[in-house]
């Protein structure tokens, strides 16, 4: 057997074949070294046991008692549940089991048992559904802290646990270990091994705090440090291309063009936008590479700044690229582009996967011969099979960030007569980081903030409808499309018996229970039904469409043939429809606020009034919570703070939309401190620039490329 290393594929694993891999891909988990540094999100504890009296509601509890009441049918149907009742000496708790027939025969009144489930409430009674039981109140082997992991359908926490160990006996001597001694010493912390150990097969809930908190050190300085180290920016004296002269300043640019540029624009820059661009333009009349960070909330206009920086780049004769994260973004950028630089002499091009061989052709020999200066499109723009003649500046979504590997060779080492130059570098966020976090995240970069919105955008009207048979949703949709405006439906999957979530939902491994969630394609035979499809044009829009299908979606949305588009996730991103009013969001207690955030993000981009329902049945107290804060903020930034002092560490940055990539150990608010800690001490050693400083250089590299660099979201 050949030997199985952190960056081989885990289809090699004892255990794992092509189908399971391909389960574990849906979880970002493709080597040996994502699966064991694939964490719990949380532990069940079967260790601590509790007495039926401090059981509370929503609450995860073990207890022993005595069966009071014993099984019995609750019902005359074959499938009716069985109840019974368990109590100790401070009370009394009922049991109910769907499903289990079999439980009636196996315990009598006065058996002692032990149970652990999760405690609800239902008609003012404390009660437990399908909890486990069982006799052996001595039994051991039930008795553990049990880590539970995010899952995707047709796996288990268990498989993945026990995967682990298998994973983890075979590298057990080849974990990077990249703290300094020093900071091991001052913070008490395990080997990296029994990191490993203690949290995926913890003893003990300090024991798994312990684990953790060496492996949050790790993520901490992976991304203070590595994302510096490995996009070579932490040379000082790296030269970059100056484009524009600071004595000659724009003179250069023929005064019509640029004016024509601006008349284009139908509007004059926020104040914000203008200091965001003034910044970028600086930039390029130095000779350091730029390095940046706009960062904006949706709808604050930082497209605009973007396109008005590749126009400068543009006419003094150079190159600059936009990349998008999918081809809906990238042709609706274009289509901005073309709009703005109509008139100005500047030849745009688009270049994504789908396009035609013959056109692409086209496109690289514009791009190889400087025709083409605006060059917009996806990642297809990665490719090795275009040469840039004369690239000045790169700009990037956020998602594009950590796909280093591939961008690199963009920003990287452009030659030119003066040796090596490298290409300017502008990232857009939307991404509500506060400010001690972006010291972390964006370490390396300097940041502009687009804080206020355009004068004249109303509040999008926010409301969380409680019932999914609500007639005011159906009301104020029809209302809307009548008086000639759009709207969208985003439903968390694609059908009902479709295994692959859709985008971005949190997957939580909720215990026997089936949620029925409302799909795309059953929201589009209900609105077939009732004849309302037949009255306005609606056509579906989800990930794994074709992405030509996506476009033409898409494009007859802007043009208005559509009016209705009924949606997984995708919509998240960027798109910009100004007569869009109304977005519906079923079973919207699955998503991230971070999400519902930038979905609400897609209406009230224009100056008509425009609404928000949040259509959820949850009962859970802390969904209901997040919701209505929703309904209460339009603000990235609050609802960012408010929703970590719900849920503590928390799921706003959880998700793959954005840039930031998920962090398992750390969290990017509370241990903001402990990252400056830990980048301080690994700086300190790497100052030093001797041999242990170049061997904790290597680690670190490779270490954040196994766990950050490779990773670029398929399109
Ligand atoms: P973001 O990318 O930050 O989400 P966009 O750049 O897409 O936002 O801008 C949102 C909308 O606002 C676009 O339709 C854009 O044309 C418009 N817009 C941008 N800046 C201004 C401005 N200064 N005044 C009026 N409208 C603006
Ligand atoms: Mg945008």
């Amino acid at each position: 057997m050949s030997a199985i290393t952190l960056s081989s594929n885990v289809n090699l694993l004892y255990g794992i074949g092509k189908e399971y891999a391909e389960k574990l891909a849906k979880l970002g988990i493709e080597t040996i070294y994502d699966l064991i540094t694939y964490l719990p999100f949380r532990y069940s504890d079967w260790t601590s046991v509790r007495t039926i009296s401090e059981a509370m509601d929503g609450n995860e509890v073990s207890f022993y008692g005595q069966v009071v009441k014993a099984p019995f049918r609750g019902g005359y149907k074959h499938n009716s549940p069985v109840n019974m009742t368990v109590g100790d000496t401070t009370g009394m708790l009922a049991l109910t089991f769907f499903n289990s027939p079999y439980l009636k025969d196996k315990f009598e009144r006065g058996t002692k048992c032990f149970v652990h489930g999760v405690v609800t409430c239902y008609n003012g009674k404390y009660q437990m559904v399908n909890p486990h039981i069982e006799k052996d109140v001595d039994n051991k082997e039930t008795r553990l802290v049990r880590p539970i992991y995010r899952l995707t359908s047709g796996l288990n926490s268990n498989m993945i646990n026990k995967w682990i160990k298998t994973a983890l006996s075979l590298v057990a001597n080849s974990l990077p270990d990249f703290i300094p001694p020093q900071l091991v010493k001052d913070e008490k912390l395990c080997s990296p091994l029994d990191s490993y150990m203690f949290v995926h097969f913890p003893k003990s809930m300090d024991q798994a705090q312990e684990g953790r908190k060496r492996l949050a050190f790790e993520e901490l300085i992976l991304l203070g440090v590595g994302m510096k180290l490995s996009s070579g920016n932490e040379n000082a004296n790296q030269k970059a291309i100056k484009v524009v002269s600071k004595d000659e300043g724009l003179s250069k640019i023929t005064h019509n063009r640029w004016e024509k540029i601006i008349s284009n624009l139908g509007f004059e820059l926020t104040d914000d936008q203008k200091k965001a661009f003034k910044e970028v333009q600086l930039n390029l009349m130095s000779d350091r590479p730029m390095n940046r960070l706009v960062q904006g909330d949706v709808g604050s206009g930082k497209t605009v700044v973007a396109l008005l920086s590749m126009a400068i780049v543009g006419l003094m004769g150079m190159q600059a690229v936009l990349l998008a994260p999918t081809s809906v973004l990238a042709k609706q950028h274009f289509d901005n582009a073309c709009k703005l630089l109509d008139g100005s002499g500047l030849n745009i091009v688009l270049l994504m996967g789908k396009t035609k061989a013959s056109e692409k052709k086209k496109i690289r020999q514009d791009i190889a011969s400087n025709k083409a200066s605006i060059i917009i499109g996806t990642h297809a723009l990665l490719s090795d099979e275009i040469e840039y003649s004369n690239l000045a500046l790169v700009i990037a979504d956020e998602q594009h960030r950590f796909g280093v590997k591939q961008r690199e060779k963009l920003l990287i080492n452009k030659s030119s007569q003066e040796g090596i130059n490298s290409v300017h570098n502008l990232i857009m966020t939307a991404t509500p980081i506060p400010r001690t976090l972006a010291m972390v995240v964006y370490a390396d970069m300097q940041t502009s903030v687009i804080r206020h919105k355009p004068k004249g955008r109303q509040e999008v009207e926010t409301c969380f409808i409680r019932s999914i048979d609500d007639k005011k949703i159906f009301e104020i949709l029809i209302n809307a499309l009548n008086r000639g405006e759009q709207a969208y439906i985003v439903c968390p999957r694609i059908s009902s018996n479709e295994e692959e979530l859709s985008d971005d939902r949190i997957v939580e491994n909720t215990q026997n229970e089936e949620i029925e969630m409302q799909s795309v394609q059953s929201m589009m035979k209900l609105l077939k039904d009732s004849g309302l499809s037949d009255r306005f044009e609606t056509r579906a829009l989800y990930g794994s469409m074709k992405e030509t299908e996506k476009l033409r979606v898409m494009e007859s949305f802007l043009s208005m043939d559509t009016k209705l588009i009924v949606s997984t996730t995708v919509i998240e991103v960027g798109v910009d429809n100004p007569n869009a009013t109304v977005m519906i969001i079923y079973d919207s207690e699955n998503f991230g606020l971070s999400t519902l955030h930038q979905l609400r993000g897609r209406v009230g981009r224009g100056d008509k009034k425009s609404i928000c329902l949040l259509v959820s049945q949850t009962k859970s107290q802390l969904a209901c919570q997040r919701l209505e804060l929703m309904c209460h903020s339009s603000d990235g930034f609050d609802l960012a703070n408010k929703d970590l002092e719900l849920r503590g560490p928390g799921d706003f940055f959880g998700t793959r939309q954005h840039g930031i990539p998920t962090l398992r150990a750390a969290n990017l608010f509370t241990d903001a401190s402990l990252a400056k800690i830990a980048c301080d001490s690994v700086n300190e050693v790497l100052k030093k620039d001797d041999e242990e400083a170049s061997k904790l250089k290597e680690t670190i590299n490779m270490a954040f490329k196994m766990r950050f660099a490779n990773k670029i979201n398929a399109l």
